[in-house]
């Protein structure tokens, strides 16, 4: 089991493909391979509201293909929105939901992305949100998904939709289906705080976003703290982690937030 190898994967949510330092400077480092890591190119694939450049993303996402495992990234309501907002006002022209719901986006860019002729493998639920029609969605395209934390994002109600589990497992979706999760563990802050204490997450999987390199002191902490990191933990990727196999079978409902109290949840998970 992909857990118990004792390893590391770095995944960074692209979310500013187009903006050429934001890009600079995320090709840069996945180029690099720092500290050994393959990092994870988890895309926002362009939003057709806002005019944003096809073309131009699409070679970069190419580029990033070569350097390491591809996903796709939703934003539902675009550049600045992650998580679908119901509108309140049907005329509104900020409506981030459509008639075929948050599900529907997914697979539309999943299968624009697809046309495209790139075969990403990982999914990212823009503000770590998910829920079942959009887990469904994810593991209709094949991916495995990586919109699961280990941790209660701290910015969400404890109830917002989301995913919460702490090694990966296979989801046993309703229409029976399995998808592969690979939680994401760790923010670089996090990493930073943990590594000087024992490392309890079976696999780590570091998670940041490619803003977070615009902020010098932000780099070079990531940087620091990979070097620390391959040092208790093999670096891997999210592809090898994938095809090596997860053999923990979950129930969906498991990792979903509330009604039932985290604390017996995870209990209850542990004797799975
Ligand atoms: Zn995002």
């Amino acid at each position: 089991m992909a857990g118990e190898k004792r390893y590391a994967v770095v995944s960074c949510h692209v979310e500013r493909p187009l903006d050429d330092l934001v890009w600079a400077r995320f090709a840069a480092l996945q180029a690099s391979r720092p500290a050994g890591f393959r990092i994870a190119a988890l895309l926002r694939p362009p939003d057709p509201e806002t005019g944003e450049d096809e073309s131009r993303w699409l070679e970069r996402a190419r580029a990033a293909a070569r350097h390491g495992p591809l996903g796709h990234h939703t934003h539902w309501g675009g550049p600045t929105q992650a998580r679908p907002v119901p509108a309140l006002d049907p005329g509104d022209s900020h409506v981030t939901v459509t008639g075929d719901g948050p599900a529907g986006r997914v697979r539309r860019e999943g299968a624009w992305l697809r046309e495209a002729g790139l075969r990403p493998t990982l999914f990212c639920g823009g503000g770590w949100y998910s829920d079942e029609s959009v887990a469904e969605a994810a593991a209709e395209l094949g991916y495995a998904d990586c919109t699961a934390t280990s941790f209660d994002p701290p910015y969400l109600e404890l109830n917002a939709p989301r995913l919460h589990l702490d090694a990966p497992a296979r989801l046993e979706l309703p229409s029976g289906r399995r998808l592969v999760e690979v939680p994401s563990t760790h923010s670089i802050g996090m990493l930073a705080r943990a590594l000087p204490r024992r490392l309890a997450e079976p696999l780590v999987h570091v998670y940041f976003h490619d803003s977070d390199l615009l902020d010098r002191r932000r780099s070079l902490a990531l940087r620091a703290a990979l070097r620390l990191l391959a040092l208790r933990r093999t670096p891997s990727d999210l592809d090898r982690v994938v095809a090596a196999g997860v053999d923990r079978d979950l129930p969906f409902d498991a990792v979903l937030p509330g009604p039932v109290p985290r604390t017996i949840a995870r209990s209850w998970r542990s004797l799975l």
